[in-house]
């Protein structure tokens, strides 16, 4: 990839969609994410400068490509076209960690010589439909899925051990079945053909084991900066009581249970709380507890038996909290809550709402830019109760 003095240079910039701000110096991409944050939640309380990243480019752990076949390319793997299902060939992308934008552009070579043809979405027909990375930031292992249309890859073992002479940094191989007519990537069906089925890393010195439909924050480097973040908001003295919601594979909790008393986590996908119960093992920490439910109905459950609670994290998906889960923390009335957004809109609608029904307040907020050249941005709040006030 060229590289600007400025910004960078994309080919498909216009196209893809993934990105904002190919052509915007990394400085002022900060400034118009900084602005952005500020427009939206400065009416409740202090906004500091945005963190952003030394090394901007290919921070992505992550990576996704779709194949098709188009007439005098033959089989490509890309991205699709902004708003549509045409599928865009790339050959390396700014964002992406550069070890699984190899592997991808080598399952695609593999699948011309071993004629394997592209899933088309329109008739069903053919096989290879996506293939997904996922690298572990710290430890360097790597895990390829590749997902198919149907549940046979012919020539399997031959496909494996070229895949993996050519990529020896690979230590696991999935096939997953999406026969659906869906824009989701995986289906349900999972087989391991090579490794141990997931991969693991290291994040704020703890390990953590990631299947692969598991959520784990795409950009390892500031999701540190992110977390050390927002332990600081928490002020954790060893003796306290935590609730991590939506807690995914159990990070934030057991990066914070050497620093309070219990922890509860609450997580709604099924595979995500199993990674996260075996992180707790494998890291030897006992005082952590994690519970498959949807967040809202959990943290009621506990208003109504009249749990107490000092610390809440929440790091609620795109759409935001919910009113049940806002209503039910205003009950439970913890010392500190910190919430942990990656869509600023929802943030704010979320801290319009406690601010107007509750005593409840944001005391100060840092943007952490987890998501350099897109418009994607990550905000850790800390929100605490007016002095002297309960919380309703
Ligand atoms: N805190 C984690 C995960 C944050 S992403 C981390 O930093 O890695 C948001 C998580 O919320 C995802 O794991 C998603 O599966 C989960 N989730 C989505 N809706 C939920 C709900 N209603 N209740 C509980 N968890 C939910």
């Amino acid at each position: 990839m060229e590289k600007k003095k400025a910004g960078f240079s994309c080919p498909v910039a216009n196209k893809c969609g993934g990105c904002r701000y190919t052509d915007t110096p990394y400085p002022e991409q900060l400034k118009i994410k900084q602005k952005r944050v500020e427009g939206l939640i400065k009416e409740f309380g202090k906004v500091n400068s945005i963190i952003g990243m030394e090394e901007p480019a290919h921070y992505r752990n992550k990576v996704h490509a779709v194949f098709d076949f188009q007439k005098g390319r033959g089989i490509v793997s890309g991205i699709y076209q902004e708003k549509s299902h045409k599928v865009v060939p790339v050959e390396g992308c700014l964002l992406e960690n550069e070890k699984a934008g190899d592997i991808i552009l080598s399952v695609r070579r593999l699948a011309k010589s071993f004629k394997i043809k592209a899933y088309d979405e329109d008739n069903g027909y053919g096989l290879l439909r996506h293939v997904l990375v996922r690298v572990g930031h710290a430890t360097g292992e790597i895990m390829v899925v590749l997902v198919l249309g149907s549940p046979i890859l012919p020539s399997k073992k031959s496909f494996v051990n070229e895949l993996c002479k050519l990529h020896p940094e690979i230590t696991t191989i999935l096939i997953n079945v999406n026969n659906k007519r869906t824009s989701m990537v995986l289906g349900e069906k999972e087989q391991v053909i090579y490794g141990k089925g997931y991969i693991e890393d290291v994040l704020c010195g703890k390990r953590f084991k990631i299947s692969a439909k598991s959520f784990y924050q795409v950009n390892p480097v500031q999701t540190e900066t992110l977390y050390k973040k927002a332990a600081q908001y928490a002020g954790l003295t060893g003796k306290e009581t935590v609730v991590d919601a939506y807690c995914g594979i159990g990070t934030i909790a057991l990066t914070v249970a050497g620093q309070a008393g219990k922890v509860i986590g609450v997580e709604l996908n099924r595979e995500a709380v199993r990674d996260a119960v075996a992180n707790a093992k494998n890291n030897r920490i006992k005082q952590v507890d994690f519970y498959q439910n949807d967040a809202g109905r959990f943290l009621t459950q506990m208003a109504e038996a009249g749990e107490k609670v000092d610390v809440v994290f929440m790091d609620p998906p795109r759409s935001g909290s919910t009113k049940e889960f806002l209503n039910a923390l205003i009950r439970i009335s913890p010392k500190r809550v910190v919430y942990i957004s990656c869509e600023p809109e929802t943030l704010a609608r979320d801290l319009k709402y406690l601010t107007a029904n509750s005593a409840w307040r944001m005391e100060e907020a840092t943007p952490v830019d987890m998501f350099p050249f897109t418009e994607g941005i990550e905000v850790v709040c800390a929100l605490s109760r007016r002095k002297g006030k309960k919380a309703n």
